[in-house]
């Protein structure tokens, strides 16, 4: 059985203070048991104090965002390494705010996706369809574009050091959560797309699913055999509000 990781996006959002306690309050009530692993991902100036004061504790740390480039003149960008060096595990690739808002390419991705692998970041690549998208009947040939060109620039085995968050882009901060079928379907379809190149790394992969997730409709989504946890934005602001997601998670394992 795969781990879950119930993953927060605070997307810009927070302050030194406000961190601080939001954190504190989060290892305070990380459930117990095992099964599942706690992340998350402040915007870039907080990673290295989050790290510091998570050090020690179940809770790790991301970031939202990464340069596809080694290091050099790219001004206002942050390489892979420096997001290592401040303690960072985890970071975002792909997001469909990014990819909408900053013009993010699946290749441009796929080289983030790339870059943080090889800075030993692991990288939570994000896809989903619009709401036309899914109106149109092309959600399966969405994601598969979007998941190809990883396969294309990194192969299959870069899917063994990888987790893969599932984001109909209509329900992220919209209230509008994905069904539980809804979501296994379009899981179920990643999942087997992956096990067409490798059964083994298709089976271990997370799959997370993202968009509206709370702590009412949590336990319905990860009840579902393909659905590995969650990628969190509004619910991951308040300690309370993540923890009832962390909680659910952890009494399905
Ligand atoms: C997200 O930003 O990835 C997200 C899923 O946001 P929300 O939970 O607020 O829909």
């Amino acid at each position: 059985m795969r781990d879950f990781l119930v993953a927060g996006n605070w997307k810009m959002n927070g302050n030194n203070a406000a961190n601080a306690e939001l954190v504190a309050g989060i290892i305070a009530g990380v459930p117990g048991g095992g099964g599942f692993s706690l992340l998350v991902c402040p915007p870039f100036p907080y990673v290295g104090a989050v790290s510091a004061q998570a050090e020690g504790s179940p809770l790790k740390v991301g970031a939202q965002n990464v340069s596809e480039h080694e290091k050099g003149a790219y001004t206002g960008e942050v390489a892979p390494a420096m997001l290592r060096d401040v303690g960072c595990e985890y970071v975002i690739v792909g997001h469909s705010e990014r990819r909408a808002l900053y013009g993010e390419s699946s290749e441009q991705v796929a080289a983030k996706f790339v870059a943080a692998q090889d800075a030993g970041i692991i990288p939570i690549l994000c896809i989903g369809e619009t709401l036309e998208e899914r109106e149109a009947g092309t959600t399966e040939a969405v994601v598969d574009a979007q998941l190809d060109a990883v396969l294309d620039a990194a192969g299959i085995a870069a899917f063994a050091n990888a987790v893969i968050a599932y984001e109909p882009v209509w329900a992220i901060g919209t209230g509008m959560t994905a069904t539980p079928e809804q979501a296994q379907d379009v899981h179920a379809h990643i999942r087997a797309r992956l096990a067409g190149e490798s059964e083994a790394i298709a089976g271990d992969v997370q799959i997370l699913y993202g968009g509206s997730m709370k702590g009412e409709n949590a336990a319905g989504l990860l009840a579902q055999p393909d659905i590995d946890g969650g990628l969190i934005g509004g619910a991951s602001l308040k300690a309370d509000d993540f923890l009832a997601i962390a909680q659910a998670a952890a009494s399905l394992r």
